[in-house]
């Protein structure tokens, strides 16, 4: 008799799943993507005062190959956008993206030509944060809403 016979149907999956997926989400670190004004809330998100490290998320990291989640921050134009198009594809899967403020979530104020309208017209948003630009604690709270996304997925297929 297997052991996932004898435990029941599903159950080490589920088991396996919830234990990665807990250690993925309080060890979330973010890829720090400052582009404009926002990226000034984004430092002081980092600092003491927020204390990210109760989420695990303290360690900004620089290196793509060693993120989790990027967060953008500002206004991107298109000739940035190849260049953190390229950075996205070098953080390793899985990864989670936020979109920080209303430009890098719609353009916001720059209405124009070089402005994408969206980060989301070339990376795949997961969790946007309105303002202009946001607080750090809303940054906070975007990072829980990546956490509950990260718990509710499956992360381990166990061939039985
Ligand atoms: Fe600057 Fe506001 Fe745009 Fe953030 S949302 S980059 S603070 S103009």
């Amino acid at each position: 008799m297997g052991l996932e016979s004898a435990l029941g149907e599903g159950y080490l999956t589920t088991k396996v799943d919830s234990l990665v997926n807990w250690a993925r989400a309080n060890a979330a670190w973010p890829m720090p993507m400052g582009l404009a004004c926002c990226a000034i809330e984004m430092m002081a998100f980092a600092g003491p005062r927020y204390d990210a490290a109760r989420f695990g998320s303290e360690v900004m990291r620089f290196s793509p190959r060693q993120s989790d989640v990027m967060i953008v921050a500002g206004w991107c134009t298109y000739k940035m956008s190849h260049a953190i198009r390229r950075i996205w594809d070098q953080m390793p899967d899985p990864k989670w993206c936020i979109a920080m403020g209303a430009c890098a979530s719609t353009g916001g104020m720059h209405r124009c030509y070089g402005v994408v309208q969206g980060v989301d017209n070339f990376l795949p948003v997961d969790t946007y944060i309105s303002g202009c630009p946001p607080r750090p604690d809303a940054v906070l709270h975007a990072l829980m809403k990546i956490q509950d996304k990260i718990k509710s997925e499956h992360s381990v297929m166990l061939d039985t």
